[in-house]
């Protein structure tokens, strides 16, 4: 029993991932599916496909694994917030999921806002009021789907994201839950009594009879349903994508902060074990619930953890870590605009030579505000802006300029993070496809002053909720074993100067300032 089965559910692909106790990814298997768009503004998933695909890609890595070395556990991270609804008797859904991107209940969250409930629900849930998360996309299931809501009543069904759905599947209608990191995003959980809130639930107008039962993080749940896979495996952890990333980054203590370079920048600064409310506009949202066992002076042997972990009966108390999170919308976006929009670059890959070749960017910024601004200024009005040209300026400037707008981004984002939190952020850990670019690195370590530091392993997702599973049935004894393993690709130090980079800053605040409420 040395590997854990890592299921890494996203919003384009299913993916599954064997890692070994090294941490080290041994087989992968991933297939894509349907992103469907019935209206502009609506995304939806069929949360059957989803469900097919995982299983699917589940059953191609176990079979290409070696049999004596054994699954102990399996792990779940999910795309977050995307919403299924379905029967708990027959087990299939009402309608296709609601996914985290959907748009159509923006109107009723204004609505929502003009009566003034947006205070009430960012002190609860640590959220802003807004059609990403999942508490307005169940609302509209309950209210467009015929009978949908006298169903509810009737405890007939059963509402859940996507952790929730897996393991509902993996257990064949047998287990209805959730964690905490994925309950956080829904608009109905407590950050403060770590439970389903009943205010929330009669201002949404949500049936309680609907939702899974919140368990921690880490810890098994439930077996899988033994003719699926051939045995029943332990489900040993649940956690969204971005929390788990965050774990699989080692960011154990306070005022260590992770940020993904994908499709956008997502950020996660681990502030311990209190929430901490914003005052820049970002989120604050739950990192992870598990057994914390300061208790336990030694490792016990691993079949005796493995006993425990399975009896359910840890000897230690559930500590809840939380984070805050900001995402900014273009990050490596900004790139594939250059290489479909402008045509300058052919492969994301091109534009750090590209960059390389002027020394600077000539006094040429760009705002990719192409969908508004986030966090932290949040104008749905601003909209992308080059600026600084001259008749000298060329592509390469323009490629430069896009590469320092996603650092700088990034840097605002950070600082806020430091405001919050009032913790002075050491270092940050990166990951995602675009942190392969050594001269965006470099640009973000200039840019925040601090370094960064980019691990060898760069799967940190499904390797965090590994890492979560295998504590959990004794892979792993402590994250201080998980803390060795994580392993530093390059660090980039900062290089510029801080009156350079306060001049930086101030001029890339000027250019943004040239890009808000354009659209009206
Ligand atoms: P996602 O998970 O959001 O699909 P990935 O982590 O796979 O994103 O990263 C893909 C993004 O990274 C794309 O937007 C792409 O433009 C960008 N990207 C990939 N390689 C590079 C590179 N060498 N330099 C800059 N951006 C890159």
């Amino acid at each position: 029993m040395t590997h854990i089965l890592a299921l890494d559910q996203g919003t384009t692909s299913s993916r599954a991932i064997l890692f070994n106790a090294q941490g080290s990814t041994v087989h992968t298997a991933q297939l894509e599916f349907k992103q469907i768009f019935p209206q502009l503004g609506w995304v939806e998933h069929d949360p059957l496909e989803i469900w097919q695909t995982q299983l699917q890609v589940m059953k191609q890595v176990l079979a290409k694994a070696d049999p004596d070395k054994a699954v102990a556990a399996i792990a779940i991270t999910n795309q977050r917030e995307t919403t299924v609804l379905w029967d708990r008797q027959t087990g299939q859904p009402l309608a296709n999921a609601i996914v985290w991107q959907d748009r159509r209940t923006v109107e009723y969250c204004h609505a929502l806002r003009q009566q003034g409930h947006q205070a009430l629900i960012q002190e609860k849930t640590g959220l802003v009021l807004d059609s990403y998360f999942s508490g307005t996309k169940l609302a509209w299931l309950l209210e467009n789907i015929p009978g949908a809501r006298s169903r509810a009543e009737r405890g007939e069904l059963a509402f859940g994201t996507i952790d929730s759905w897996l393991v509902w599947n993996l257990t064949k209608g047998k287990t209805h839950v959730t964690d905490p990191s994925n309950a956080s995003r829904t608009l109905l959980f407590n950050l403060h009594t770590l439970a389903w809130d009943d205010e929330l639930l009669a201002l949404f107008n949500i049936p309680r009879s609907l939702l899974p039962k919140v368990v921690p993080s880490s810890g098994v749940v439930a077996h899988t349903e033994p003719t699926l896979l051939g045995r029943a495996i332990p489900i040993a952890s649940m956690i969204g994508d971005q929390q788990a990333a965050t774990f699989g980054q080692a960011c154990f203590e306070p005022g260590m902060a992770k940020n993904t370079y994908g499709t956008g920048c997502f950020m996660l600064l681990n502030t311990g074990h209190q929430p901490v409310a914003s005052q820049n506009q970002l989120l604050t949202t739950i990192g992870w619930q598990r057994p914390e066992s300061s208790a336990q002076p030694v490792a016990p042997t691993q079949p005796a953890r493995i006993a425990q972990a399975e009896s359910g009966n840890h000897t230690s108390a559930l500590v809840t870590t939380y984070c805050l999170e900001a995402s900014v919308f273009m990050g490596g976006a900004t790139v594939q605009w250059l290489r479909d929009g402008l045509n300058i670059i052919s492969s994301a890959y091109e534009i750090e030579a590209l960059a390389a070749s002027v020394p600077d960017v000539a006094d040429t910024y760009l705002v990719p505000a192409f969908t508004g601004l986030g966090a932290p200024i949040w104008d749905g009005n601003a909209r992308g802006t080059l600026i600084g040209m001259t008749r000298g300026t060329t592509k390469a400037h323009i490629a430069r300029a896009a590469l320092e707008a996603i650092a700088l981004q990034v840097a605002d984002v950070f600082d806020a993070m430091a405001k919050d939190s009032g913790i002075a952020l050491a270092e940050l850990r990166v990951d995602g496809g675009a942190a392969k670019n050594d001269l965006l690195m470099q640009m973000q370590a200039d840019f925040l002053g601090v370094p960064v530091v980019r691990p060898k392993i760069t799967e940190t997702t499904a390797l965090g909720a590994a890492y979560l599973a295998g504590l959990a049935v004794g892979l792993w004894f402590s994250t201080k074993d998980i803390a060795t393993q994580w392993s530093i690709d390059r660090r980039f130090e900062p290089h510029m100067a801080a009156a350079g980079r306060q001049a930086k800053l101030a001029r890339w605040h000027q250019a943004l300032e040239r890009s808000k409420g354009w659209a009206t």
